[in-house]
């Protein structure tokens, strides 16, 4: 049951060659947005593999992980938390950075969002070489929090990047 809900899942992933670049395959999200019954289907098993797991609040990263993060943080009747780039959040803010092919990025959350003794999940459409999810990781810890699950719906395996996020537990739904 599990297996085929799972495959319904695949069949909304687009497969974009050479964007935004040459070489990379972008795994496209929006047909399974698009799709009401594979979207909830997503969520419900997000919601499934967490298994009750006690959880104060959903972070997503931005931006497709809003879209995953905040229906989770509905289904899971919990707030949601938003991590984003620099310069995007007005209040005070926590920064992380992480490496890139070329150079550097980071990421920011709001000092009052979290707390000692919230456990939070945290939510992105793919994971590929961790580094984001990674430094949102740091966000947490910064702000005296933990990470009770990564979630993620792709996992490209090829670059090892759940690797960056033990020993906490991750999720994934679809491995590419
Ligand atoms: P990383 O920090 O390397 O794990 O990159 C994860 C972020 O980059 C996620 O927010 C993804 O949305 C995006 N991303 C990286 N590679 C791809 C890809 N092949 N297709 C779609 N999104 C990607």
């Amino acid at each position: 049951m599990t297996e085929e809900r799972l495959s319904l899942l695949r069949e909304r992933i687009r497969d974009v060659p050479d964007f935004p670049k040459e070489g990379i395959l972008f795994r496209d999200i929006t047909p399974l947005l698009a799709d009401v019954d594979a979207f909830r289907m997503c969520i419900q098993l997000m919601a499934e593999r967490l298994d009750g797991a006690p959880v104060s609040s959903v972070i997503g990263i931005e931006s497709r992980g809003f879209m995953f993060g905040a229906a989770l943080a509905d289904k899971l009747g919990v707030g949601f938390i938003p991590v984003r780039k620099p310069g995007k959040l007005p209040a005070a803010t926590y920064r992380a950075e992480y490496d890139l092919e070329y150079g550097s990025d980071a990421v920011e959350i709001h000092r009052d969002a979290l707390g000692p003794g919230d456990r939070v999940v945290v939510v992105d459409d793919l994971i590929a070489t961790g580094g984001t999810a990674k430094a949102t990781g740091e966000l947490v810890k910064q702000c005296d929090a933990e990470v009770a699950a990564f979630v993620f719906v792709i996992n490209l395996l090829a670059l090892e990047g759940t690797k960056k996020l033990a020993p906490t537990p991750i999720i994934t739904l679809l491995d590419y």
